[in-house]
């Protein structure tokens, strides 16, 4: 499967004709290969998307929504292909990763239906006059996107730009960039040339001169917080830039003696998210049990997390898959060991499973820490991996110091039945998004983003597509 990138309304190949492999995580055997694109092809891309970006802006919002409804029915077209190339290519379990590919062309209809809601407001500052102010797109929007949801996260990358009125420049994780070849490809079809272009390659290369690039205003970049911090300072080198991160997490799951344990436990291990081996930053990594539940919590959950069905990605059978690729394996393999040696007390899994099945691959069994205090670095620390902790508690107060006690703030779940411990904590836990009752669950509409190091600013509602515009105040004086 050898994918190109789509620069200017063509599918190309590199600059210097350079490729990356693509490995299936599950077996390590090469799938395919995207171009390796470099600095020049980036810039030939932002070249496009400028010279597109007027005609694109000057059609009506129904005309650009119509295109994108074009762009999400072609999608949904290729949509068991997609979601092959995709399962294949990242090791997520096919049965829920059927929701990342309905929900990129869904959100790109989703976002389209929504271009009237982007307005200014109109203010009485002078008797006799109008002050109104309007929303400008900022031209080309440079989007960056990480390995977990390759799809999903492309088909939102271009959704929020496109309806308000920006081209865009899409640079796809180099783990996983075989989906992102799909869309390239439907795009050509479905979008005026330049409207749309895909950039795949290395970070540091092509990544960099997107932030670099000095008439590419607006960045929105997903990832992690390191690399995040790597692109404020380097968009900051260039020119003043309007830069959105959606970065990583280490969120707490705090349950209270009266939670409902019949739902927060299994609420505690779907918000792990093993369908994707934890690789999710709003996995709620931290699960903070009160010591009246704490043995009966950590049973419950061990038991759950011993139960899952490890196997082959396109197995529907199968709940849990390989990790990404190789790094993030070796990552959570350090974390596991680190816990023990920090003396927390390794309760499941952590280890290579047996059999045939997984001689080669970047497999491990999601693991569960019990013990694990606040001092432990795996208890502070985004792993992106399958590894719980499990932290004993009793003390409100306290809980919620240890739940602050971390550089992250993307997402907190809160157990209780109690209206008032629940609306109280929701407000103590420095976190973006707040579950009371729940997990892992995104609900349409509503901002998500992260508090602290997991970001700054919000998506997945109308602030995004706000953030994809500036305003611009006129007034209009009577003579
Ligand atoms: P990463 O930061 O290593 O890479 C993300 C993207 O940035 C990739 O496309 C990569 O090529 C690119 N990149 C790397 N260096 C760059 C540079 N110097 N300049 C420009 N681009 C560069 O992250 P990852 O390992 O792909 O993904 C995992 C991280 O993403 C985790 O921390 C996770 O929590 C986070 N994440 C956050 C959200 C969210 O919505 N908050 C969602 C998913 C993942």
């Amino acid at each position: 499967m050898s994918m190109q990138m789509l620069i200017g309304g063509e599918l190309v190949e590199s600059a210097n004709g350079g490729r990356m492999e693509a490995i299936d995580p599950a077996t390590e055997q090469v799938i395919g290969s995207v171009p390796a694109g470099t600095a020049q092809d980036m810039e030939k891309a932002v070249a496009a998307a400028e010279s597109a970006q007027p005609a694109w802006a000057a059609l009506s919002i129904d005309a650009r929504a119509a295109y994108m409804h074009k762009v999400a029915d072609g999608m949904d077209a290729r949509a068991a292909e997609i979601l092959e190339i995709e399962v294949k290519d990242t090791g997520n379990t096919i049965a829920k990763m059927e929701a990342d590919v309905q929900k990129a062309a869904e959100r790109i209809r989703n976002y389209a239906a929504l271009g009237f809601e982007v307005k200014g407001i109109t203010v009485p500052s002078t008797p006799g006059n109008l002050h109104v102010t309007v929303c400008e797109p900022y031209g080309v929007v440079g989007r960056i996107i990480p390995f977990n949801h390759p799809i999903a996260f492309a088909g939102r990358a271009l959704a929020g730009p496109l309806i308000t009125g920006n081209t865009v420049v899409i640079k796809p994780p180099e783990q996983s960039s075989l989906s992102a070849g799909i869309l390239g490809e439907i795009c050509k079809e479905c979008l005026p040339a330049g409207v749309v272009n895909i950039v795949t390659g290395e970070g540091a290369a092509v990544g960099d001169a997107l932030v670099r690039h000095p008439r590419v205003k607006r960045i929105a970049f997903t990832g992690s917080a390191e690399t995040g911090m790597i692109i404020q300072r380097a968009a900051a080198e260039v020119a003043v830039k309007h830069v959105t991160l959606e970065l990583g997490g280490k969120n707490p799951m705090i349950v209270f003696p009266d939670a409902d344990l019949d739902k927060a436990i299994p609420a505690a291990v779907a918000g792990m998210n093993f369908a994707w081996q934890g690789q999710s930053c709003g996995s709620t990594s931290r699960l903070f049990v009160h010591d009246s539940l704490y043995d009966r919590v950590l049973e419950g959950v061990a038991e759950r997390v011993r139960a899952l069905r490890i196997g082959m990605p396109l197995d529907y059978d199968s709940q849990v898959g390989p990790m990404n690729n190789k790094e993030q394996l070796e990552k959570a393999v350090k974390y596991i060991a680190l816990g023990v040696e920090e003396g927390a007390r390794l309760v499941v899994g952590g280890k290579r499973p047996e059999g045939d099945m997984f001689a080669k691959g970047y497999w491990i069994e999601p693991a569960v820490f019990a013990d694990v205090t606040m001092d432990m670095r795996i208890a502070k620390e985004e792993i992106f991996g399958p590894v719980m902790s499990v932290i004993r508690w009793s003390g409100v107060d306290e809980v919620i110091e240890m739940a602050n006690a971390t550089d992250y703030g993307l997402t907190a779940a809160i157990w209780t039945r109690d209206i008032d411990t629940a609306i109280t904590t929701a407000r103590r836990v420095q976190s973006g998004y707040v579950w009371i009752n729940g997990t892992s669950r995104h609900y349409r509409g509503m901002p998500f983003g992260g508090m602290k190091n997991s970001g700054t600013g919000r998506e997945e509602s109308i602030d995004e597509l706000l953030s994809y515009t500036e305003t611009k105040a006129i007034h209009v004086l009577t003579a």
